[in-house]
């Protein structure tokens, strides 16, 4: 097993030999991290989207909240329970679909108690939840990273072994500035980017029917074009997803044009 001490620092030409190996007794065929400039722009709903897509199109799915300290991937699927121990490992709870989650949460005594760790914890944490999980087979698993760019989210990418990258950003000014980080700390960890996605673009009036641009404008297709990311697509703010995360039922939403992420994996 290689596996080393977490880095906080940027030396991304050093990590592609930290990168964790394999589980025992699990085979991950693929893993697809998502990645947001900064919180509360629906990374983590994106999340647990692309998983459900990838589980109701027959794959067999994982899903790691490497969000240590706002962990709330549980709570959109409705898991409560403690995983199981099972000779040493985590065995990790099923959704209605079959995802096979791990979150911090899910290990706290107190799902309200804070996690105040940074970087290096967190990437100690994520680690095991790598390896001391029994995921099985799984051929895609989707991992929630910590917000921003900052060395939580590097140390994560840099110790397991992405496939790919989404990022996820809403319109408002900031969240596009920094998404720029994101594409360039991809960029640094040689992680190939899938494509961006614009959450909470816009609203449609349920009283007129027409389009509210509530943060201003679109940026997603300027973004896209000057930073030579493709716009996966965008979600509208919509009451019905938020409504669906909040009662733990957020499988019965569909966002179509996730569908597309494993042909575009194969063709990286
Ligand atoms: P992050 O992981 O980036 O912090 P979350 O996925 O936790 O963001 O989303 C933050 C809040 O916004 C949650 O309450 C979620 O239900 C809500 N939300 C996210 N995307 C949408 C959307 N498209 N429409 C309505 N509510 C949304």
């Amino acid at each position: 097993m290689q596996e080393t001490e977490s880095r906080a620092d940027n030396t991304p030409r050093e990590s592609a030999l930290e990168k964790l190996a394999q589980p025992e007794e699990s085979h991950i065929r693929h893993v697809i991290a998502v990645v947001s400039g900064k919180g509360g722009v629906g990374k983590s709903s994106l999340s647990a989207l692309l998983a459900v897509s990838l589980a109701r199109d027959g794959y067999r799915v994982g899903l790691l909240d490497a969000d240590i300290t706002g962990p709330s991937i549980p709570k959109l699927f409705g898991l409560y329970q403690q995983p199981r121990a099972q000779n040493g490992k985590i065995s990790p709870p099923k959704t209605a679909l079959g995802i096979k989650v791990i979150s911090l949460n899910l290990l706290l005594p107190n799902e309200d108690d804070p996690v105040v760790w940074r970087g290096p914890l967190i990437g100690g944490a994520v680690k095991q939840f790598w390896t001391d999980v029994l995921w099985g087979e799984i051929d895609y698993l989707v991992v929630d990273l910590p917000p921003g760019t900052g060395d939580a989210p590097l140390t994560v990418m840099q110790s397991l072994p992405l496939d790919g990258l989404l990022i996820v950003t809403s319109p408002q000014e900031l969240a596009v500035m920094v998404v720029k980080k994101a594409i360039k700390m991809a960029r640094m960890l040689e992680v190939p980017i899938l494509g961006l996605v614009e959450n909470m673009s816009g609203l449609i009036c349920p009283h007129c029917g027409k389009p509210v641009e509530l943060f201003g404008p679109s940026r997603a297709q300027a973004v896209a074009a000057e930073t030579g990311v493709r716009l996966l697509g965008t979600i509208p703010l919509d009451p019905e997803l938020s409504r669906l995360g909040d009662r733990g039922e957020i499988e019965a939403y569909r966002v179509d044009f996730l569908k597309e992420i494993p042909r575009l994996l194969e063709n990286n």
